[in-house]
């Protein structure tokens, strides 16, 4: 009862104060890098939300994204990240990391607004940022239900040039028949397939068929919550080599970020 009270007043703290917050430039994009695990090199970024309040100091996404989502303020916010990580796109231009890829959440309330795709292309074009540069986060659940409307919006963010890839892959209810119908591009294990014992030997059977069946499908497939050298091994041992997790980096800041970047990318000409 006492907990229910606390969250209904945290979610109108919330909600009296996203609109402003967001005018205010307090939700800040941190970038997790994704990283080839025999080079070492970093290949691409997720672009993940914090709230910096005034007051109140560093708020994580699970404080404020669900709210948003009940309340529909998360189209709001997908939208400004995702113009923001152009703006971050362009501004890299001629540096060794300009054209890694970086990817961008969208929640489920997205999904049903047909003309996204084009938006999110037409901010592309204003930053000049190439659509294949940008891959979109779409997580497993709301694949559920392979609707026609999801499957004709995933297909026109791909004829657009957009990266797709499903995300939290096994976290939920997994529907086989979701990588039959919708042409994604790349498969996000989730973390949770990692916190396995020792002797969890279907669990890494598990594992260790869903990494083939993907890249037997032709599906890039990356790994979530890699912390240890152990867990490189067995996923590198399974025929995975893309990963990103707090051993490689946490999400870090923009200034952080772009150190990250410099040291860590392929140089390219
Ligand atoms: P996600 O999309 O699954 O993002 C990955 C989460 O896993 C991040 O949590 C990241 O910090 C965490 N993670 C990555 N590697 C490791 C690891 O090795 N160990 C552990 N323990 N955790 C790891 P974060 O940043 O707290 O974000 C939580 C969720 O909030 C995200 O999960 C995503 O669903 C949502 N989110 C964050 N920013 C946005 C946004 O801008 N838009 C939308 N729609 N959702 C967002
Ligand atoms: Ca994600
Ligand atoms: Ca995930």
């Amino acid at each position: 009862m006492m907990e229910d009270k606390q969250e209904l007043e945290w979610e109108d703290i919330v909600e009296r104060d996203m609109e402003r917050a967001l005018e205010d430039g307090e939700f800040q994009i941190f970038f997790q890098p994704k990283v080839n695990m025999l080079t070492s090199h970093i290949y691409g970024a997720e672009a993940l939300s914090r709230w910096i309040h005034h007051d109140r100091g560093l708020i994580p996404p699970d404080k404020f994204i669900p709210i948003f989502e009940k309340n529909g303020f998360i189209k709001k916010l997908d939208m400004y990240v995702f113009e923001r990580v152009c703006r971050y796109k362009a501004e890299w231009k001629g540096r060794n990391y300009e054209h890694i890829i970086i990817s961008v959440n969208l929640s489920r309330e997205n999904i049903q607004a047909k003309e996204l795709p084009d938006a999110l292309f037409g901010i592309c074009e204003k930053y000049g940022v190439p659509a294949g540069e940008i891959e979109i986060e779409i997580t497993e659940n709301v694949f559920i239900k392979d609707s026609s409307e999801l499957i004709s919006f995933v297909d026109r963010l791909k004829e657009l040039g957009f990266g797709v890839s499903i995300d939290d892959f096994g976290s939920g209810y997994s529907s086989l028949n979701m990588l039959r119908n919708v042409d994604t591009d790349v498969v996000k294990i989730d973390k949770d397939f990692l916190n396995m014992t020792k002797d969890d030997v279907r669990g890494r059977r598990i594992l260790k068929y869903i990494i083939g069946m993907c890249k037997e499908l032709k599906l890039d497939v990356v790994v979530e919550g890699i912390e240890t050298w152990e867990q490189i091994n067995m996923i590198l041992g399974y025929g995975c080599e893309n990963a990103q997790g707090f051993f490689y980096s946490k999400p870090i800041n923009i200034d952080e970020f772009e150190k990250f970047a410099d040291e860590y990318s392929m140089i390219m000409n």
